[in-house]
């Protein structure tokens, strides 16, 4: 099922997310809609704010980076109550959009190497480092997980320059190609 996505300027993009167990229902289903709906807008990533829940889980799926790796390999991952265990390797600069931020692309600055622990949809724990583009998609999402978007990350003045185009957004007068939380 796709769900609608929620827009830059919603609480729910900067409320702390939840950390979920076994009990909570239907996470399977959870995490194939998240994939269906972020496939249908095109994206590489979702977290669970941007489908107004309020809870740790994100997806990624960075097929479409493939090149950037010598192995060819894509990089599938529903990920569920994530953690950074360390982050480091060099600034690398990339640009980045957002499917709660339609429209906006902006060079953003990120280690390239990150450590993570995450539980899979079995509940299953894996660690797992990740490099490059992969550890750029997660940093992104886990943001997301944190109430954090990636346009907190610019520099002030950056910021600045797209106040309308963000507040276009927050006061739903930017279209999207899929469907947006009114
Ligand atoms: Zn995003």
């Amino acid at each position: 099922m796709i769900l609608p996505i929620v827009g830059y300027g919603h609480s729910v993009l900067r409320a702390a997310t939840k950390n979920i167990d076994k009990d909570y229902p239907e996470i399977k289903k959870l995490i194939e809609d998240m994939y269906e709906t972020m496939y249908r807008a095109n994206g590489v990533g979702l977290a669970a704010p941007q489908i107004n829940l309020p809870i740790s889980v994100l997806v990624i799926d960075a097929d479409p980076f493939k090149e950037n790796y010598p192995e060819g390999e894509g990089f599938k991952r529903a990920m569920i109550n994530p953690e950074i265990l360390e982050i480091g390797g060099e600034d690398e600069s990339f640009e980045e959009g957002c499917l709660s931020l339609p429209g906006i692309n902006e060079t953003v600055i990120r280690k390239n190497k990150v450590k993570v622990k995450y539980l899979d949809s079995d509940f299953n724990e894996h660690i797992e480092e990740l490099f490059g583009i992969r550890a750029r998609v997660f940093q992104h999402e886990f943001d997301h997980l944190q109430g954090k978007v990636f346009t907190d990350r610019l520099s002030n003045i950056r910021r600045a320059f797209l106040k309308k185009k963000l507040n276009d957004i927050a006061n739903n007068k930017v279209r999207a190609a899929y469907k947006m939380v009114k």
